[in-house]
């Protein structure tokens, strides 16, 4: 062991745990650019939002206090898995023969094996103190659709579940932990709404993805008034939620009298990048603190590194709001990889902006290296991670790497943001060697990006 009496988990009481979230919104000079209303293309106000989200979080969506309470009810809940730990990873330093210092937080913690309860158990009870009886939403590898499911029985609230048929047959497994945790579950496209209909006529075979299941979820919940929709990411309440994670990690950190000069999130729609880095990034906002954060996203799903800054639909057939964004454009079909919870098309606003704005910073990596990087994780440290979190161990592999050849002992701090035990199909397909790199085309790019152009959709 390098340094005995630095502990390997660093541990907070409940009674160290946040009171509140962190709104990076009140630090940022320049703001995200309002979301748009997808027929009249002006600023959504809060009664456009209104039939989808309960008006707390349409509240907390737009605003720019610097911290919002967390309702006692919901901390109590979180003290079932929460302070999380935040661990020194000596094992992978040692594989890598690095002088870099290595944490990571552990998100896998939790019920549903991932972040996501962060913000579906706050979104769920929001929407029990405003009398909701029914919520919908979509999922993508499952890991949303268990978390608010977890979440909604807890109040009491029923659940419509549409999710990506591609991982409904990949991941069965999840579907039965929603199923436990009481939610009806559907493959998308369904034949539960006009919107999936549509699609399996011209495609029967349609494989599903984010966009087509959001789509799905919104058209239900608009048409009952009853019933409202949640969103696991992209949001900007979903991304405050999740600032729990480096809140803790940050008064964890000054335990050992450390600080990060590299964070690293792996990037589906920003919610546990934003998790681990927004509370960080106030030193570097208002204090000028020099750090690197690195959002890192899929070589097959390359919004950040090679998408646009422009508006676009948070759906792929234009129901939600256009929100400001890095997008491959909302008809974009990623490649089916195993990292299903980061093939969405776009980012949210706040991280976009911070991207455009050379705060934070983001890089792709392919499949493979992703997998090779969680397993070698698996080995150093114990953990089987999500493939969705093996991007943030592969880009933190990189910066170990580097920081050897420079011979420099940068601190670097990552988010493992799930394990991958509902995962171990993947893993077995990488071990067979039948995992493939996909690349995207620049073509591809455009002529997805020009569909915006013909829609006459804003530019920014
Ligand atoms: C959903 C998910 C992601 C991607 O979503 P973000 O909103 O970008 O965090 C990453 N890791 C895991 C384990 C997930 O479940």
């Amino acid at each position: 062991m390098k340094n005995k009496k630095h502990p390997k988990k660093i541990y907070l009481n409940e009674n160290e745990m946040p009171r509140a979230w962190y709104n990076i919104m009140a630090d940022m000079k320049n703001k995200p650019l309002p979301p748009l209303h997808p027929a009249t293309k002006k600023p959504v106000g809060p009664e456009d939002l209104a039939p989808l989200f309960p008006m707390e979080l349409i509240k907390q969506e737009v605003s720019t206090e610097k911290f919002i309470e967390i309702p006692e009810e919901v901390l109590e809940i979180y003290k079932i898995w929460r302070p999380s730990p935040l661990i020194r990873a000596y094992g992978l330093e040692k594989a890598l023969d690095t002088p870099a210092k290595i944490y990571y937080k552990y998100e896998g913690v939790s019920p549903a094996g991932s972040h996501k309860p962060n913000t579906a158990v706050p979104q769920a009870y929001y929407n029990y103190k405003e009398g909701v009886k029914k919520i919908t939403t979509e999922t993508g590898a499952g890991q949303w659709g268990s978390a608010l499911s977890y979440a909604t029985q807890l109040f009491g609230i029923e659940l419509q579940v549409f999710m990506v048929k591609v991982s409904y047959h990949q991941k069965p497994y999840r579907k039965t932990m929603m199923r436990l945790w009481n939610a009806d579950v559907v493959p998308s496209p369904s034949p539960l709404t006009e919107v999936g209909r549509k699609i399996l006529e011209e495609d029967p075979e349609n494989p599903g993805s984010l966009g087509i299941a959001i789509s799905e979820a919104v058209e239900m919940a608009v048409k009952d008034p009853h019933t409202k929709y949640a969103l696991g990411s992209v949001l900007n309440h979903v991304l405050l939620h999740q600032t729990v994670i480096g809140l803790e990690a940050k008064k964890q950190m000054e335990k050992v009298d450390a600080y990060p000069d590299v964070i690293i999130g792996c990037f589906g729609g920003g919610s546990n990048f934003a998790g681990i880095s927004f509370p960080f990034l106030e030193d570097k906002l208002l204090k000028d603190q020099k750090m690197r954060v690195i959002a890192v996203e899929p070589e097959s799903c390359p919004k950040l590194t090679r998408g646009q800054f422009r508006y676009d639909f948070g759906d792929s057939v234009g129901m939600t709001p256009l929100i400001p964004m890095f997008t491959l454009g909302h008809t974009f079909m990623p490649p089916s990889i195993h990292a299903g919870g980061l093939r969405y098309h776009g980012a949210g606003a706040i991280v976009s902006q911070l991207l455009k704005d050379d705060i934070i910073e983001a890089s792709a990596v392919h499949q493979n290296e992703s997998f090779q990087a969680g397993r070698l994780f698996a080995q150093a440290e114990g953990i089987i991670p999500a493939p969705e979190s093996t991007h943030a161990i592969a880009q933190t592999i990189r910066e170990a790497l580097q920081a050897k050849e420079e011979g420099l002992e940068k601190t670097i701090l990552f988010n493992l943001s799930g394990h991958g035990h509902l995962d171990l199909g993947a893993y077995e397909q990488f071990l067979e060697g039948k995992t493939q790199d996909y690349s995207v085309t620049d073509e591809q790019i455009s002529k997805n990006l020009k569909v915006l152009d013909h829609m006459q959709i804003p530019k920014i």
